[in-house]
């Protein structure tokens, strides 16, 4: 069975150039040639409209209403129009988008004009604009030249960008494998007199997946773009996934291509970090060694006599507000006011849990001079603070 690339075992180099970010000079130099529209206001609204396209998506489900309030529905119709939206919405999911416009799979000729005709069905535009504006979204995601810029808002990146004639135009964005291709050209010229219409699953992270032929991951989408899979997990809802997955098992699609499991693990737990370091962020920690004040052995001992103070492993603590809940008894406490409890904390008189550790990190109000154990010392770190989310300017101190 042909396909329209050829069969290699690894994709080329010059054949990935989606993923790449978007290219400074291409940019500037496209910046520099394109006129771009006026912003729209409310004087040129009616001129600078897509009335085309006004029309169709404004009549299409007026229609769809006022036929529902007239026509009894009959189950056959309901199964239909079930199987019907699948069937357009393989032909786009599959189809213009992993096929075509990410070329994550490979087709053979059969294969791609079932997905030609389905997605015309979808009527969402012919194969190569559609690429060719997905692949401006890829290279110029939330920039002016995305043709979906999620920075006009989400009105914009789902409707409005079809409504109003685009400013500026959409981004370069290279479509020559899709000029080159048989079923490409064979749908461009049978389908013509349909530009753009339907609303795609455009440029808003973070979407539901129902409903969008499993198109919903779109952060992971956006990382991996030439992945077949938008649900990395086999059991994560994506239709599109698994309907690629039966192709390749019937013999119609082959190279499915999948990111190394490796790489995609490293940004889940960099998002995982992420989270954690929030947490982190959330809580309050003791003051750090460099912020306390440098107490003399005469000091700490003259105002222990108005404060409960209680030297541990070099630190001095306030232990005022802690005297009475003090899980051992009050008098422990007090018996080592003013004095080195280092080894009676440590195991002498009672192995302090993680909790009193990190408890009493909390009430350090000064280091003792001279007194301060050099290094990592599991005595100075507390159990909490032993594992902790650094970013890496943090780490280089
Ligand atoms: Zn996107
Ligand atoms: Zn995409």
């Amino acid at each position: 069975m042909s396909s329209v690339y050829p069969r290699r075992a690894s994709p080329p180099v010059d054949a990935l150039p989606l993923c790449i970010p978007a290219d400074v000079e291409n940019f500037v130099s496209h910046m520099k040639t394109t006129k771009s529209l006026p912003p729209i206001t409310w004087n040129n609204l009616l001129s600078e409209l897509n009335w085309w396209n006004v029309v169709f998506l404004g009549l299409t489900p007026l229609l769809g209403i006022l036929g529902a309030y007239h026509t009894k529905l009959r189950w056959e119709t309901a199964l239909f129009s079930v199987f019907y939206y699948h069937l357009t919405g393989f032909g786009i999911t599959a189809g213009y988008h992993r096929l075509w416009a990410h070329r994550s799979y490979n087709a053979g000729k059969l294969l791609q004009y079932f997905l030609a005709i389905a997605g015309a069905g979808g009527v969402q535009g012919t194969i190569k604009w559609w690429s060719r504006g997905h692949r401006a979204h890829h290279r110029y995601t939330d920039t002016e030249l995305d043709p979906y810029n999620a920075g006009e808002g989400f009105w914009y990146s789902h409707i409005g960008w079809l409504l109003f004639r685009p400013r500026p135009k959409p981004g370069v964005a290279d479509v020559n494998d899709l000029t080159k291709n048989e079923v490409v050209r064979w749908q461009q010229s049978n389908t013509r007199p349909f530009a753009s219409t339907r609303s795609r699953t455009g440029s808003v992270s973070r979407r539901s997946t129902t409903g969008t032929g499993g198109e919903g991951y779109h952060n992971f989408h956006h990382q991996f773009p030439m992945d077949y899979r938008n649900g990395v997990k086999w059991y994560q809802y994506d239709p599109t996934k698994w309907f690629i997955w039966v192709c390749q098992q019937l013999g119609l699609a082959s190279h499915l291509k999948v990111f190394p499991d490796n790489e995609v693990r490293k940004s889940q737990l960099t998002m995982q970090l992420k989270r954690l370091r929030e947490t982190q962020e959330s809580l309050a920690w003791p003051s750090d060694n460099n912020d306390l004040p440098v107490i003399s052995w005469e000091s700490f001992i003259e105002q222990s006599a108005k404060h409960p103070l209680i030297l541990i492993s070099g630190f001095i603590h306030d232990l005022a507000s802690f005297i009475d809940d003090h899980p051992g008894g009050a008098h422990w406490i007090i018996k080592y006011i003013g004095k080195d409890a280092t080894t009676a904390f440590f195991g002498g008189v009672y192995n302090h849990s993680n909790a009193a550790h990190n408890l009493l990190a909390m009430k350090r109000v000064g280091v003792l001079h001279g007194g301060f154990p050099q290094g990592v010392d599991d005595k100075v770190v507390p159990p909490s603070q032993r594992l902790k989310i650094a970013r890496y300017a943090e780490l280089a101190r």
